[in-house]
């Protein structure tokens, strides 16, 4: 069922998680569905296109481009404010080699998982992973905690990562994985990686593949979570409704842990392109 040359991202595999129609339909079918996610089309729209101007700003800066030349272009006070609250951070990274927007992979089962991340920095032996967020409202740990991101992407760096430290692999120990809230900088998330967590991170993506390696046609359900359907492209497609949810709930809903796999970030949107 699979194609022989597909790539697991930590968002297909967080799509199979939440639900496996869905990761059907957009990976394996590769189906563009014209729905919206979420309500008002224009606002969700427009903070999907701040979080994609963040993301360039910050990855312009990382590469050399004087701040002052990239504040100077900015027109919208919402990523002005982000902007802003980045350049307050931003000399924690000062003298660390670093590496924005870097992709790594490594075969898994009969496949390879990918990932990209927002940047990776290394000093000494030490490797810290930063993933920018822009959604309004912060989640809580434990959903964080849960995502595949948070597993995937200290895993791949131990595993494929060798070439940033000199040839030889990360420790573990040594990786950390912060989600850094624009809106929120007072509040980034941390998450220490270990061997416990390594070993336990490889069974469970072994197992994931395996999982999803023997599914056959119409062995991908539906999601018995309908809620998870109000914020879902393919909700007409799978007769779960017509209408999209409300975008200030799925926020809401996103601080309160409930957690709805919605999340209003560019780099989720660029995942589906792997
Ligand atoms: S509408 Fe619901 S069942 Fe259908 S793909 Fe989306 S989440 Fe899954």
């Amino acid at each position: 069922m699979l194609p022989e040359n597909f790539q697991f991202s930590q968002g297909s595999l967080q799509d199979f998680s939440d639900c496996k129609r869905r990761f059907e339909l957009r990976y394996l079918r590769r189906l563009s569905w014209p729905a919206l996610e979420s309500e008002p089309a224009l606002e969700s729209e427009q903070h999907l296109q701040q979080g994609e101007r963040f993301h360039l700003l910050v990855h312009q800066y990382l590469l050399g481009v004087p701040s002052g030349k990239l504040t100077a272009m900015l027109q919208d006070d919402e990523v002005a404010a982000w902007w802003s609250a980045f350049l307050s951070f931003a000399a924690v990274l000062d003298g660390k080699t670093r590496y924005p927007e870097f992709s790594l992979s490594a075969p898994l089962n009969d496949f390879r998982l990918v990932g990209k991340y927002d940047l990776v920095v290394v000093n000494q032996d030490q490797a810290y992973i930063y993933d920018w967020k822009t959604s309004r409202r912060k989640p809580r740990r434990a959903w964080l905690a849960e995502r595949l991101q948070t597993r995937v992407y200290p895993y791949l760096l131990v595993r494929a990562g060798a070439h940033l430290n000199q040839g030889k692999p990360f420790l573990p120990e040594n990786v950390h994985m912060t989600y850094w809230y624009a809106g929120h900088t007072e509040q980034p998330e941390l998450f220490d990686y270990s061997d416990e967590q390594y070993l336990k991170d490889e069974a469970f993506l072994t197992e994931l593949l395996t999982t999803i390696q023997g599914l056959g046609e119409g062995e991908f359900p539906l999601t018995s979570d309908v809620q998870r359907c109000l914020y879902c492209v393919y909700r007409s497609l799978c007769e779960r409704g017509v209408g999209a949810g409300e975008l200030e709930a799925i926020e809401e809903d996103l601080e309160a842990g409930q957690g709805l796999d919605l999340v209003f970030d560019f780099e989720q949107i660029a995942e589906i392109e792997f």
